[in-house]
This record gives C-alpha cells, sequence and structure tokens, in this order.
C-alpha cells in the first residue's frame, strides 16, 4: 500500500482497540491501490479516506427487566456506515462480544456486500451486547421492545432498514417489529427477515446458505468442479449453516460435520439436518444433543478441532475469524479445495492469504453470503408494492443474483489484474459503485 497507506494509518489511529475494523478495512485496501492509481480524482476528493469513517455512529442505553425483577443495562448500536447507493441495510446481532469495533467492521463489509448485490442499499449494522442464550421468551421480547424504543428514532424505510444476525431471527424481529408498529403506528417494511404473517419474504430464511451455495457452485463450475459428491465440513449451526447444508445436500453434496460455540459433531452418514433443525431451532439446546438421537456421530469440544477434518469443500457459517492461518494449513494439506464464507470475515488475513496461494477456490464472505441482505431487498421492494412474490419468483430472483454477483467479481479481478482471486474482485466490484455514488453525490 502507498497512495492509501495514510487510510489505514488514520483508521489505527482514530478507531483505537478495533482490531476487527482494522482488520476488515485492511483486506479491503489492500485491493483498492490499483484502483486508486486508476482513479485520481477519488484520490483528490478523499473517497478513499471518507469510505472508512461512518456517516453516522449511534449508541444508546437498554435498560430491561429479568423474570426475577431484577433491572439489567446493555448498550445499544446502529452504525449508519454508508447511504450513497440507498438507505442503510444491514442485520443487527445481539451477543455478548459486540462492541463499537465488532459493529464497524460489520458495517464496514456491509457496504461492499450490498453494492455487490445491484441492488439500491447502502450499508449499516448494529446490535448489543446483549446475551440471548438461556433468557426466556419474556425476557427477550422485554428486550427486544426496550431495544426498539429507542432504535425507532433513528430508522425508516426509506432511512435505515435493520434486519437479524447472530442471535437475532424472526422472533426478535417480529417482537422488534411490533415496539416499532405500536410507538409509530406505521405498517412499513421498516426491518426485514419478518415472518410471512408479518409481510416477510419467502425465501429469506433460507436466502443466505441458499446464496452461499449458488455463489459456489458458480466459483466451482467456473474451475470443473461441483458439490456433486463433494464431502462438505459447514461450521455454526444457525440459520445460514443450516440452509447451506440443506441446498449442499440437494446438490449431491455429503455434509459430514457442524458445530456451535461449544464444540462440533461428525457423523460420517452424513448430518441429519431434521435432527440439528429439532435441536437447534425447536429446543433451542447445544448440538452435542445430536449424539443422543445418532450414536454412530461423535462429538467433540472445542470449535477448532472441526477444520482438521478431511474434506473437500468448507463452509464456515459461525462467526468473524473461525479460520486462522493454523487451520487453512490443514485444510489445505487434508486436500480441501474450495472455501465458501457463510459468516462474516470468518477467515484471518493469514488465512485468506494462504488460499489464495494455494489456489483454494476462495468465495469470500461480502460476495459469497450476500444472498440473505439481497432477499432483504426483494423483501423491501414486495413491501413497497404491497405484493408478495412466490417461493420459485424469490428462488430465482436470488439465484440471478448471486449468479452476477460471481461474474462481477471474476471480472473485476481479471480486469485489474488478480487472475482467479475473487477477494480483491468483490473489493473492487463492490467498492467502485458505491465510489461512484458517493463523487457524484459530492459526498
Ligand atoms: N445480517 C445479514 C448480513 O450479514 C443480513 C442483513 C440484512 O438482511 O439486512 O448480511
Amino acid at each position: 500500500m502507498e497512495i492509501l497507506k495514510h487510510v489505514m494509518d488514520d483508521v489505527i489511529k482514530r478507531n483505537p482497540n478495533e482490531p476487527e475494523f482494522h482488520q476488515a478495512v485492511k483486506e479491503v485496501l489492500l485491493s483498492l491501490e490499483i484502483v486508486a492509481e486508476k482513479h485520481p480524482e477519488w484520490v483528490k476528493d478523499k473517497i478513499f479516506d471518507k469510505i472508512v469513517e461512518p456517516e453516522r455512529q449511534i449508541i444508546f442505553r437498554v435498560p430491561w427487566v429479568d423474570d426475577n425483577g431484577e433491572e439489567h443495562i446493555n448498550r445499544g448500536f446502529r452504525i449508519q456506515f454508508n447511504s450513497a447507493i440507498g438507505p442503510y441495510k444491514g442485520g443487527l446481532r445481539f451477543h455478548p462480544s459486540v462492541n463499537l469495533g465488532i459493529v464497524k467492521f460489520l458495517g464496514f463489509e456491509q457496504i461492499f456486500k450490498n453494492s455487490l448485490t445491484g441492488l439500491p442499499i447502502g450499508g449499516g449494522k448494529g446490535g448489543s451486547d446483549f446475551n440471548p442464550k438461556s433468557k426466556s421468551n419474556s425476557e427477550i421480547k422485554r428486550f427486544c421492545q426496550s431495544f426498539m424504543l429507542e432504535l425507532n428514532k433513528y430508522i425508516g424505510a426509506n432511512t435505515d432498514v435493520p434486519a437479524g444476525d447472530i442471535g437475532v431471527g424472526s422472533r426478535e424481529i417480529g417482537y422488534l417489529y411490533g415496539m416499532f408498529k405500536k410507538i409509530r403506528n406505521e405498517s412499513t417494511g421498516v426491518l426485514t427477515g419478518k415472518g410471512l404473517t408479518l409481510g416477510g419474504s419467502l425465501v429469506r430464511t433460507e436466502a443466505t446458505g441458499y446464496g452461499l451455495c449458488y455463489f459456489m457452485n458458480e466459483a466451482l463450475k467456473a474451475k470443473g468442479k461441483s458439490f456433486d459428491g463433494a464431502t462438505v465440513i459447514i461450521s455454526g449451526s444457525g440459520n445460514v449453516a443450516i440452509y447451506a447444508n440443506q441446498k449442499a445436500t440437494q446438490l449431491g453434496a455429503k455434509v459430514v460435520a457442524m458445530s456451535d460455540s461449544n464444540g462440533y459433531i461428525y457423523d460420517a452418514n452424513g448430518i441429519n439436518l431434521n435432527t440439528i433443525r429439532k435441536i437447534k431451532e425447536v429446543e433451542r439446546k447445544r448440538i452435542h444433543e445430536y449424539t443422543k438421537y445418532h450414536p454412530n456421530a461423535s462429538y467433540t469440544e472445542g470449535c477448532d478441532g472441526i477444520w482438521k477434518l478431511k474434506c473437500d469443500i468448507a463452509l464456515p457459517c459461525a462467526t468473524q475469524n473461525e479460520i486462522d492461518e493454523n487451520s487453512a494449513k490443514t485444510l489445505i494439506a487434508n486436500g480441501c479445495y474450495a472455501v465458501g464464507e457463510g459468516a462474516n470475515m470468518p477467515s484471518t488475513i493469514e488465512a485468506v492469504d494462504l488460499f489464495i496461494k494455494n489456489k483454494v477456490i476462495f468465495g469470500p464472505a461480502k460476495a459469497a453470503n450476500a444472498g440473505g441482505v439481497a432477499t432483504s431487498a426483494l423483501e423491501m421492494s414486495q413491501n413497497s408494492m404491497r405484493y408478495s412474490w412466490t417461493f420459485e419468483e424469490v428462488d430465482t430472483k436470488l439465484q440471478n443474483i448471486m449468479k452476477n454477483i460471481y461474474i462481477k467479481c471474476s471480472n473485476a479481478a481479471n480486469e485489474y489484474g488478480f487472475e482467479d482471486n475473487l477477494v480483491a474482485g468483490a473489493n473492487i466490484a463492490g467498492f467502485t459503485k458505491v465510489a461512484e455514488a458517493m463523487y457524484s453525490l459530492g459526498f
């Protein structure tokens, strides 16, 4: 980095103690030096310096009362990062690890991901350090209501449209939307990922996992490979992981391992997805329960071990930085030839470098997992029209969007001399659209 070195230095100086945000910015800037060379007008207009600074950062107090009558205080965030191409759009994450740096890294990634979808959505993200694990339904409801009591001041169907992320699914979106309606007396597409009776879109639940497989299918096809007959490992067992498993299996793969934040299960016969859904979606329990139903399967404590298993294709769908350099080395040594990121930034910069150097077919998160937010944008369109498309209609649109994202990334990589490097391709293609818009708007 030469032209853009000062941008990275300033980010580190102005945002201390936010390593995930630094990492997300660094990964993007590493691909953009050549773009800066080709566009001196963007350098002069300080587009690169502006894009790393959120347009607006909102931090608020979220008090709530537990079932025993005790008061608790959590911190709420909404980062309105970039609105150049459309209303801020991005999920809410409820997890104890959430802090300003985490929300900023997610919001920054979201700018480029949303741009790649080809739909008019800007980048934003939010959440709270609230831990939804082992909370009762009433506690979750009260927390969501308190969160929305403050958040409602800053969002709107044409301003900022939140959705789910880790710890926020359709139940939480329902409670958040319910509170929004009570406060504002409006039925609008202000949140996406809504249940079907609330104006949600068909396929939104499946979209991130399905989209990941549609994207990887294109990337694999380009190299003469496919899911058919492949052995697949999927980390996580949340919404993304479950539907990635379903689609990979439909495409002929065998998924042999999945995990949660405590450990992983291995089932040589292929994971039984109905059991996973029962444990995770209905009972909301831990993944080790799986071995009760399938005694031939094994459970191992700890998460890193999953990457030591032999596979053809790895789909990290849990959380950030779950694949480090060592795990990447082991995957490559064991013959893994493709990695598709379902989670946001699940591979460290060192791991990504190794995958690219070793010619692993690598689908970076901001391209490969864009199907979720793309289908959210389709939900917004349907809400605006007061209309709903069929499952097949939305699924066909999603398939086309994922195919186009692959083409955009691959073309940008080739045009800028990065060959098969879809990381650089995604960063460049995602960035250039937003940069052009920022330049035209005088942002
Ligand atoms: N949280 C998801 C993501 O990381 C979805 C966001 C949305 O649908 O707005 O892209």
